[in-house]
């Protein structure tokens, strides 16, 4: 699933990303890019509901930088780089075998050392208020890249 998309609350945004996790396969890895607040964390939430897995357990990880969450439909592993000015997800305590059996959903991606390909792209930008603008594309060859 990947066009540009529109969504006026953050309810809309976890729905869009639900739908999203619907179509994924095992190995997905979803980058997701936007400043602070623009709705990464509540995307990420909303592929956990589309899972299965409970989205309630879904928040900005503080110390830890992988959150693992099962249960669902895939494992859903949740990456959030903001912390960290560079990062190597062999060494984050990314388990590869849980990558590639689920979905990896990276916040901050920019921060990855090295790049992969076969990701999708998921960009928001805040139009103003609860307006969000978001872009979901497959990335191409020069994309991040996990190993
Ligand atoms: P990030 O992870 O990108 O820093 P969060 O998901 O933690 O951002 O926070 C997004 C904030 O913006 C939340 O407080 C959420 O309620 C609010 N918000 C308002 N409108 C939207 C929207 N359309 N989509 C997503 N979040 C929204
Ligand atoms: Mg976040």
């Amino acid at each position: 699933m990947t066009g540009r998309f529109e969504t006026h609350s953050e309810d809309d945004t976890r729905a869009l990303a639900a739908r999203l996790a619907a179509t994924l396969a095992p190995g997905a890895v979803l980058l997701l890019s936007g400043d602070l607040g623009a709705g990464k964390t509540a995307f990420v939430r909303g592929l956990a509901e589309g899972l299965g897995v409970d989205a309630g357990e879904v928040t900005s990880p503080t110390f830890t930088l992988v959150h693992e969450y099962r249960g669902g439909r895939l494992p859903l592993v949740h990456v959030d780089l903001y912390r960290l000015d560079s990062a190597d997800l062999d060494e984050i305590g990314l388990d590869q075998d849980v990558a590639a059996e689920g979905v990896v959903a990276v916040e901050w991606p920019e921060r990855l050392l090295r790049r992969v390909r076969g990701g999708l792209a998921v960009r928001i930008e805040d139009a103003g208020g609860d307006e969000r603008r978001i872009t979901i594309e497959t990335t191409p060859l020069s994309g991040y890249s996990m190993r």
